[in-house]
């Protein structure tokens, strides 16, 4: 059988890699979009301490960070090195006494059913300060081992350098769809029509095109995010664990000498642009937050647009009508946690085994609908 995945964001990515791990025949197709949101991720993988309830989403994102570690170790066998997955913890930080114990609590809990989160301790101001040096003296913050950062792009790369490893192509293009009435459909890039038994469509939010091409309305809405970049190379970056603010704040150091601070979120802006105003609102929050930035040397404004669908729960499986087209996507904000194991089980339904999760509250149901 021939699979064909479009879309190589960390999604598609992991798909991909994981069917041809199993030596299927994979083509890739990817265009390589601005604002590819695997591309400007920010890479916090720490989702035990969410204030989230839904319960569906959590046990994608816990599964989805408690399967890095096993990954890592498949692409490093692979001589794949440098992916940039770091255990470097996570510290949660407030500012207030009250707040910080009533999240102690909750993390103490969550610590028994998750111990992929290791040693869950609270911080003093100056405990956590010592170990984000930038940080202000006013902040107490819950320090959790198991958290982690990864580079979006690294990941992906290094997802699609052992899927060519395992025999796959990969097509930097544009992918159009047609299907004919007994629902065959054919792939087409660049005037070539692509043979596959099965089309798997992870195209983030750019998805929305695809399903028109097959008769279908998507409801996905894109989120864009500034996050800003800096540099400060005397300093030691690479020991720092990332930091989780209030207000949705972020900030983390990714090796060999960046910082990240994210982001803003946008939901009118399409334009792939850094603005004044999405710069002037991250350093404000962040200069409070770590005064120590001002040393900082500022690189660039990335900017990503996250797929998001209603109540930010992601769609994974076929497609109504069809048995040789599966649809995944909404990652939202945790896609680069989620990610990996999505694509795993992306891989598993492709070649109709049985997935890990019950995928029944991932359904396209309530996103996907005739034209
Ligand atoms: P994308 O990465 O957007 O990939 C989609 C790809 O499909 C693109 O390359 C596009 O070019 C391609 N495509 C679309 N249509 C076609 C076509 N017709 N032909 C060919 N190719 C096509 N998550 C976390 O877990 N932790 C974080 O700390 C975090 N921080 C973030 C910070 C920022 C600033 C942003 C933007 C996101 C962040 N996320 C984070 C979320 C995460 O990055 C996303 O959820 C995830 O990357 C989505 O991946 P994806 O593969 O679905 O989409």
């Amino acid at each position: 059988s021939k699979y064909i995945v479009i879309g190589a964001g960390i999604l598609g990515a992991s798909a991909a890699y994981h069917l041809s791990k199993e030596g299927k025949d994979v083509t890739v197709i990817d265009r390589f979009d601005k604002g590819q949101a695997t591309e400007a991720g920010a890479g916090i993988i720490c989702p035990w301490l969410t204030n989230r309830k839904n319960e569906d989403w959590f046990k994608l994102v816990t599964e989805g960070a408690a399967y890095y570690p096993r990954l890592i170790k498949d692409l490093n066998g692979l001589g794949i090195k440098d992916i940039g997955y770091d255990q470097v913890g996570a510290i949660n930080i407030f500012d207030t006494d009250e707040k910080l114990d009533q999240k102690y609590k909750i993390a103490k809990e969550r610590q028994q059913q998750f111990p992929e989160m290791g040693k869950v301790s609270k911080l003093s101001s100056k405990e956590a300060q010592e170990l984000f040096p930038l940080l202000s003296d006013e902040f107490g913050a819950i320090h959790i081992s198991g958290g982690a950062r990864i580079s979006g792009k690294n990941i992906r790369n290094a997802l699609l350098l052992a899927t060519e490893k395992n025999g796959a192509k990969l097509l930097k293009d544009n992918a159009k769809l047609t299907a004919n009435k007994t629902g065959n459909v054919s792939v087409h890039v660049d005037g070539k029509t692509y043979p596959s038994d099965k089309v798997i469509i992870t195209a983030g939010v750019w998805a929305e095109e695809l399903l028109n091409q097959l008769g279908f309305n998507l409801s996905i809405s894109s989120e864009k995010a500034q996050i800003l970049h800096l540099s400060m190379p005397e300093q030691k970056v690479k020991v720092w664990p990332v930091v989780m603010a209030p207000f949705g704040q972020y900030m983390l150091s990714l090796t060999p000498d960046r910082i990240l601070i994210g982001t803003t979120q946008d939901t009118n802006d399409t334009t792939s642009l850094s603005t004044v105003k999405g710069v002037e609102s991250i350093l404000d929050k962040a200069l409070h937050i770590a005064p120590g930035i001002k040393n900082a040397t500022y690189m660039e404004t990335k900017v990503g647009f996250r797929p998001f669908f209603k109540k930010a729960i992601p769609a994974i499986g076929y497609l109504p009508g069809y048995s040789n087209i599966l649809f995944a996507n909404g990652l939202g904000a945790s896609g680069l946690t989620s990610g990996p194991y999505i694509g795993k089980e992306l891989a598993c339904l492709a070649v109709e085994n049985k997935t890990e999760l019950n995928l029944d509250s991932f359904t396209l149901e309530h996103v996907v609908s005739k034209r």
